[in-house]
């Protein structure tokens, strides 16, 4: 089985390819999902982050994820906390995922991570697949689709890692500063030349 890591910044266009992949054939492995699954109530991660930050829960026993994000990212230790209740849990569940794909018998496993680079996590994969746009271009996405302000959006992109550090570790680059048909077709050679 082919173990492609799909990242790239805020905006890049990583869940438009992840899901004409998913199209294509390949087993998705959602990082974003599986980190809002762990944190579902009756969850342990839930529970010991209850235990770690105050008033992080609402009426209904859902996470407050507001709350928890302005506690957890407010000093590096905090932070620090939060990521040893929720990575060990969330390396677990992709564990299984790619164990479960391997034992399908499935041909390309693709693990949509945001943080692939940042989380040292590239060498879970036998592939980096990086989306790629110029941060103007993100901006403009972000704010007419994403209903982000134009100040917002250039933070997080400025609290990511630059476009360079994400393009050295990139086996393959789809550049995604044209329009969506262009994307799909770089989508389909990619798959032609290393699926
Ligand atoms: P995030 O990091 O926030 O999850 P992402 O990398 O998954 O974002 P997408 O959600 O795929 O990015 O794309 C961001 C927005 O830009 C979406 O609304 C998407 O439809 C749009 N978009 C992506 N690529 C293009 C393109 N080439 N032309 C026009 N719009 C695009």
């Amino acid at each position: 089985m082919l173990k492609i890591g799909l990242t790239g910044g805020i905006g890049s266009g990583k869940s438009t390819v992840s899901k004409k992949l998913d199209e294509m054939g390949a087993f998705v492995v959602d990082a974003d999902k599986i980190a809002r699954e762990i944190v579902e109530p009756g969850e342990p991660a839930l529970a010991e982050l209850a235990e770690e930050f105050e008033g992080i829960l609402n009426e209904d026993g859902t996470l407050n994820r507001q709350e928890l994000a302005r506690q957890a990212f407010a000093s590096r230790e905090a932070t620090k906390k939060l990521n040893s209740i929720t990575h060990p849990r969330i390396r677990e569940r992709t564990d299984e995922l790619f164990h479960e794909a391997e034992l399908e018998g499935e041909k390309v496993l693709v693990y949509d991570m945001p943080l692939l680079i940042e989380n040292g996590e590239a060498d879970r994969v036998d592939h980096v697949l990086v989306v790629d746009a110029p941060d103007d271009v993100r901006v403009k996405r972000l704010t007419q689709y994403r209903n982000l302000d134009e100040k917002d959006a250039r933070a997080r992109i400025d609290a990511q890692i630059d476009r360079e550090t994400r393009l050295a570790v990139a086996d393959t680059v789809l550049d995604n500063s044209g329009d969506l048909e262009e994307l799909m077709e770089q989508v389909e050679s990619f798959w032609d030349e290393v699926v």
